[in-house]
This record gives C-alpha cells, structure tokens and sequence, in this order.
C-alpha cells in the first residue's frame, strides 16, 4: 500500500533538486510530480524512494538516482510528441518519468536484456497507466531498429562508445545522451546531437557511476 504522506515527500524531492539547479522546467518537474516512484522500486524498500540515491532492484540492477534521472531529462530537452529509445528499461522508473514528459503524443521503447526485470517494469508501468512505453526484451547494445528513428535515445548503462548502428537510428535534429568510461569506475555522460546536415557534435557532460552495458556491443 502507498503511504499516504507520499506526494509530500516527492513534493520535498522535487523541490530540493529545484534548489540545486537539476530540475529547471516546468515540463520535466511536473513529469517528476506525476511518477511515484515507489511504484518501481522493491515493497521492502518503499520507505527509501524518495531519498536522492539509485537502490538494488535485483539482479545486480539499480533503479537510477532522481538527480541523474533529472540531469538526464533535462539535457534530451523533452518535448510534446518526441519518439525517444532508452537502452536499459531496468525498474522502469526513467522510462515513466520520460514518457509524462513527451505528451501528448510522445512514445518511448525501452529494452531491457533481463527478462525478469522487464516483466517487472512492465507491471509497475502498467500500475501508473503509462501507454506510451514500449518495453522489449531483447539486447538493446544495438539499439531498436523496428521503431527507427528517434528524436531522442539515451542509454542507462554505461557503453564503451556508441556504435553507428545505434547512431544510425537517431534522426537529424535528434539527441542521444550515452554513459561512457570503463565498467564499474567513473564514467562520463555526453551528449551527442545530430544537425539538419547528419552532422555529429559531441559535448562531455558530467561524471557519474552507471552499471555496464551488456550484449553484443557492450562490455
Ligand atoms: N533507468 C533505470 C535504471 C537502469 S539500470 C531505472 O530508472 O530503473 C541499467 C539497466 O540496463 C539494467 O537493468 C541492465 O540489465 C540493463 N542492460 C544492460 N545491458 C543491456 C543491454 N545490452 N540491453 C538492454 N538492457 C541492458
């Protein structure tokens, strides 16, 4: 059962990742305001969902820290009707946050390699109503050719270097965020935009600790 003082405490969430600068649009933080986060991480651990750190959800797995969810979302400047690809569905607690953000008329595809995880996310997703998140299961190193292209595609885990048949499928304009370093050390978020031109251009963004992509262009 959802305790009730819940959106009190999201609120108190929201408002310090407001203050330390993460959460800086509206779109975004009414996005954080809609997705309960308890509804994706284990019942034992529902009591610690609104503290600011990613927590074990199983197998090995971690559901992301708010701050890196939010930096995240920021940085695919989210809009209203953008088709976006996440590699690492995990809790599927990113995938709901991006999904309120896109819309009306936005849809994400989410892959996840763990089939026991997926099913997971696939019922916490279900429980908030969110219909346009597409949970497959499957290798998503080589990102998801079926839906191709994207507007946006952003990895969870951390890759050695995003290969061309991932960027390959996002379109001009489009924006890819990718975690890249060794596995299990510092690792680098960097952003990656496509012009009108197919141009790339890359911007290292912050450091952070993910866990490592796997698959056939993972680790
Ligand atoms: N954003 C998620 C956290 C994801 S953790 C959340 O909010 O909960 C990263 C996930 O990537 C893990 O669940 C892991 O199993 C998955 N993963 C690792 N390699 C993968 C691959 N090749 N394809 C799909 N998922 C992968």
């Amino acid at each position: 059962m959802r305790e009730p003082d819940t959106r009190e405490r999201r609120k108190h969430l929201v408002k310090a990742l407001q203050r330390e600068g993460l959460l800086r649009t509206q779109r975004i933080t009414d996005a954080f305001m809609k997705v309960p986060r308890e509804a994706f991480v284990p019942s034992y651990l529902s009591g610690h969902a609104y503290i600011d750190r990613p927590l074990p959800i199983g197998k090995g797995q971690t559901i992301s820290a708010p701050h890196m969810v939010a930096i995240m979302c920021e940085e695919l400047m989210l809009e209203p009707g953008l088709k976006v690809l996440e590699i690492g569905t995990g809790s599927g607690y990113h995938a709901a946050v991006v999904s309120r953000a896109i819309l009306p008329g936005g849809r994400i595809t989410t892959v996840e390699v763990v089939r026991e995880l997926a099913e997971r996310a696939k019922k916490a997703l279900a429980s908030i109503s969110a219909h346009n998140v597409e949970v497959v299961i499957g290798d998503g190193s080589v990102g998801y050719p079926n839906n191709a292209p994207y507007d946006r595609i952003y990895y969870t885990c951390a890759a050695p270097g995003v290969p061309d048949t991932v960027m390959d499928q996002l379109d001009e304009g489009g924006i890819l965020l990718s975690v890249e370093g060794p596995a299990h050390s510092t690792q680098r978020l960097i952003r990656y935009e496509r012009g009108s031109g197919g141009e790339i251009t890359k911007t290292p963004l912050t450091y952070c600790v993910f866990v490592p992509l796997v698959g056939k262009m993972g680790y």
